[in-house]
């Protein structure tokens, strides 16, 4: 059942959705060659419960860690280890917090130093697919716009689209329906309505869209373990369009990044 929030709510979610923007923007800040994701998964860790909220994969499904820390040919769920990163490594960052009663869940995938230009093109083309997914989550609009929206985008530059693993409604609960692949049919699936809120989270391969689960059953890796890239926000339904309730701002500043690609799904104060 699609859990309607209210504007109180949404606003709280926003609060939830900043805390895990702000940690991103602290591990942003750490990333380098030679330090371990472990390390990053304490700095992200340290600063949630600083700012009054709790770490929200720690203990979900029994998660041993405040960050899904997954490098190269892993897609999601890898578990942080004292293995150092290393120049040309990419690393996807997944990360929750509840506060207030709510969930923020939001990724992005970091580039370690100098990458080469294939796996740099993987995640420019994985970020632009998460807005092109974010741009159909509209009133009127059904699940199955964003996952082709995302789907024929990603493909059309030779990348797989992982379907095994799929975007989700977020509120009180970190996952809630809809499912939100990011492959699908158009005026397929659940009619989006004002006030729902999702993370919206297309993960994307470089070669095949085949995944394999890692012995430790968590972590998820690509059949041909060449890379994988993960971008994901929590996007809310007001006045009909979308609204990003999470940013990137806070990672874009850490790195001297200047972006505008999220003006256009702020609020209209
Ligand atoms: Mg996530
Ligand atoms: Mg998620």
């Amino acid at each position: 059942m699609i859990k309607i929030k209210s504007r109180e709510e949404i606003e709280l979610m926003r609060e939830s959705a900043l805390i895990v923007s702000k940690t991103l923007g602290e591990v942003a800040k750490a990333i380098q060659p030679g330090v371990s994701t472990l390390e990053l998964d304490k700095i992200a860790e340290t600063f949630i419960r600083d700012h009054g909220a709790i770490p929200g994969f720690l203990g979900l499904y029994d998660f041993p860690n405040t960050l899904c820390m997954s490098p190269n040919e892993q897609i999601v769920h890898g578990i942080p280890n004292k293995d150092p990163l290393k120049e040309g490594d990419i690393i996807s960052v997944d990360c929750g917090a509840l506060k207030s009663g709510f969930y923020g869940d939001h990724a992005y995938t970091f580039a370690v130093g100098e990458i080469d230009p294939e796996t740099e093109k993987l995640l420019q083309v994985t970020k632009e697919s998460l807005y092109i997914g974010i741009r159909e989550f509209r009133v009127g609009n059904r699940v199955g716009d964003v996952g082709h929206a995302i789907q024929q985008y990603t493909e059309s530059h030779g990348f797989g689209v992982v379907r095994e693993l799929v975007g989700h409604g977020i509120g009180k609960e970190m996952h809630e329906d809809p499912e939100m692949p990011n492959y699908g049919r158009r005026g397929r699936g659940k009619k989006f309505v004002e006030g729902m809120v999702v993370a919206i989270e297309p993960m994307i391969n470089l070669g095949t869209h085949r995944i394999k689960q890692y012995p430790d059953g968590w972590t998820i890796k690509t059949a041909d373990m060449k890379p994988s890239a993960h971008f994901e926000h929590d996007v809310a339904i007001v006045d009909g369009k979308p609204e990003l309730l999470s940013t990137f701002q806070y990672i874009y500043e850490a790195l001297g990044i200047v972006s505008d690609e999220e003006d256009e799904f702020r609020a209209s104060s």
